[in-house]
């Protein structure tokens, strides 16, 4: 709950901040159109860098309503017991189809006999979004996201994982902290660096864990835990 605070806090400003340089672009440009441009191929280039620079205020404003709803929400879980083959089966389905329409390969393996879990279904909806987010996000088209779950007598997972550029060892642990963003995506258009953040934060609420392996040749792969007991 306290992470989640603090995360509150440091974001609103670096929201303010990451949001004033587009805006300061637009209102720029605009201006300059207001005025006039006699060649028209100056007027489509600036009007162009607006549609640009608006595009980029989208993952900002993304991660500006998922914070919101985090806080809203503040953490309390409406656990309820849940069915994880069905429930992931369908979850995945928008996924999957982003996945597909970006040229990537997918693959989802989900047993049909996994046991019942007790979760609050819309924030792991969330940790889920969040990992497949960032898996179509960073894998290059002709790469491949794949989704397998499992179950021992203790324990119920899921794992996440994509052919993208991987994850440096030394930031194993860095991506998990707020607004951390490696140089080794910094060609794809990142977030805030939140979104690991909080679905950690959400699978620790339930009492499970979140880990990461990477091989930086061969990519990621997510897998969060889920006690049974
Ligand atoms: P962001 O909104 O920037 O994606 P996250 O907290 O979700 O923020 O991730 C933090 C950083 O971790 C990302 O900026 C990226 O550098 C790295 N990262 C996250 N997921 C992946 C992935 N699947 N493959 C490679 N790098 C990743």
């Amino acid at each position: 709950m306290k992470t989640l605070e603090e995360t509150r806090r440091r974001s609103l400003a670096n929201i303010v901040h990451e949001l004033g340089r587009p805006l300061g672009a637009i209102q720029s440009a605009v201006h300059v159109l207001i005025k006039g441009v006699d060649d028209p191929m100056v007027e489509q280039e600036l009007l162009e860098g607006v549609v640009n620079e608006i595009k980029r205020m989208q993952p900002l404003l993304d991660d500006l309503a998922m914070l919101h709803g985090q806080v809203t929400g503040t953490l309390t879980l409406n656990l309820v017991l849940v069915d994880l083959s069905d429930w992931m089966t369908t979850a995945l389905l928008p996924w999957r189809a982003m996945a597909l329409e970006k040229g990537l390969d997918w693959e989802s393996e989900i047993p049909e006999s996994l046991p019942k879990v007790k979760i609050d279904p819309e924030r792991m909806a969330q940790v889920l979004g969040n990992l497949l987010s960032n898996a179509v996000k960073y894998t290059p088209e002709g790469g491949k996201v794949a989704v397998n779950a499992g179950a021992s007598d203790s324990e119920a997972w899921f794992q996440i994982s994509d052919s993208g550029p991987g994850i440096d060892p030394t930031e194993l642990e860095q991506v998990f902290e707020p607004f951390f963003r490696s140089q080794r995506t910094s060609r794809f258009p990142q977030g805030l660096g939140l979104g690991l953040t909080i679905a950690r934060d959400i699978v620790e609420a339930h009492g499970g864990q979140l880990d990461l392996t990477s091989d930086p040749e061969r990519g990621s792969q997510f897998t969060v835990h889920l006690s049974l007991n």
